[in-house]
């Protein structure tokens, strides 16, 4: 039914999956590989030694804007003609236009600094990066997808999952009749995937709530019937519940010590970070922030946890010592709250 292409990538991710499925007697193929000349010469190497060309590949769908998984979507596009397929919401990370992903940015560097991390290494340009970003792998999307669209190929289908969390428009693609799941970076044995921060709407009070999205987005996996999972990194697996509760048991140990935090007064989501070596080291800040922020954040969507701003700082509170707070100053109490 499918055949898995491991692709180098020159990130320290290391390799990463494309999935060629049948479609009649050609191809869908699920993510594409890097940018890359030695990932394209695998890639067609790949397709030939299975008797495809690459205009077999009728089309190219991805599971998220991520240039490991996506850069390789634009030379099938201008070579062959092939449509891209994505979530509309990876559109700001994809396009070629790049004014949404330096507002993004600079937004995002705002979020960390008001949740306490050093300005110093949020804003670090680090010299020996000289080259700047590529940015020639981007590419137009043909079709975005939503969720719950059945995509019909030859005779290849897939369902549409939109599975936000490692990125707004994460997608997974379920192919029913076999039960195998395209999982991207959503869902990959032994791995906790980052679950970035977007700004979808342009503003910093509209950021995503990345890690209470990811939750939901695990338990919908989690109730389909699933025979294998496909994952954007490493091997195929078939236990997706128990790959699943073990997220959730390490998001629970997160949220745990982001509560016992709150136990000595008002902290901030930078105070879960271990210490980090360096300016140099600045990318660790950033992925420690988004898992810390993410724990406050369903904190408190579960009503454990106050988020207030304070001086352009934001400071979360135990809901249960913000009680104890206002009684102290006189503040409405419980006998006042259940009193006649
Ligand atoms: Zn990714």
């Amino acid at each position: 039914m499918h055949f898995r292409i491991a692709l180098p990538t020159p990130f320290t991710v290391g390799t990463i999956n494309a999935f060629a499925v049948k479609d009649g007697t050609g191809l869908v193929l699920i993510d594409a590989g890097p940018d890359t000349d030695e990932a394209w010469t695998l890639l067609l190497d790949f397709l030939a030694s299975h008797g495809y060309q690459p205009s077999d590949i009728h089309a190219v769908l991805l599971t998220h804007g991520h240039e490991d998984h996506a850069g390789l979507a634009h030379r099938l596009r201008a070579s062959y003609g092939t449509p891209v397929f994505a979530h509309a919401q990876e559109i700001p990370q994809l396009s070629p236009d790049g004014r949404q992903r330096e507002i993004s940015s600079r937004l995002l560097h705002q979020l960390l600094i008001q949740h306490g991390a050093p300005r110093s290494i949020v804003e670090y340009k680090d010299p020996r990066r000289e080259n700047a970003p590529r940015e020639g792998w981007r590419t137009e999307i043909d079709h975005p997808v939503e969720d719950g669209e059945q995509l019909s190929f030859v005779d290849a289908r897939l369902a549409v999952l939109h599975t936000p969390g490692h990125t707004a428009g994460s997608t997974c693609y379920y192919h029913e009749a076999s039960g195998t799941l395209f999982t991207g970076d959503h869902l990959i044995k032994g791995v906790i995937p980052n679950p970035g921060i977007e700004f979808p709407d342009g503003s910093l009070e509209g950021r995503t709530r990345s890690l209470p999205a990811y939750a939901a987005s695990l338990e919908k996996v989690r109730a389909l019937p699933v025979a294998l999972v496909c994952p954007g990194h490493r091997e195929e697996f078939a236990d997706h519940r128990a790959e699943i509760d073990r997220l959730f048991r390490y998001f629970e140990r997160g949220q745990k010590r982001a509560l016992r935090l709150t136990d000595k007064g008002r902290c901030q989501a930078y105070g879960l970070v271990p210490p980090i070596a360096g300016p140099a080291h600045r990318m660790e800040l950033f992925f420690f922030m988004y898992r810390s922020i993410g724990y406050f954040d369903l904190l408190e969507a579960q009503g454990h946890v106050h988020a207030e701003t304070i001086g352009g700082q934001v400071y979360y509170t135990a809901a249960r010592n913000r009680l104890k707070e206002e009684r102290r100053q006189g503040g409405p109490d419980e006998q006042d709250a259940n009193g006649p």
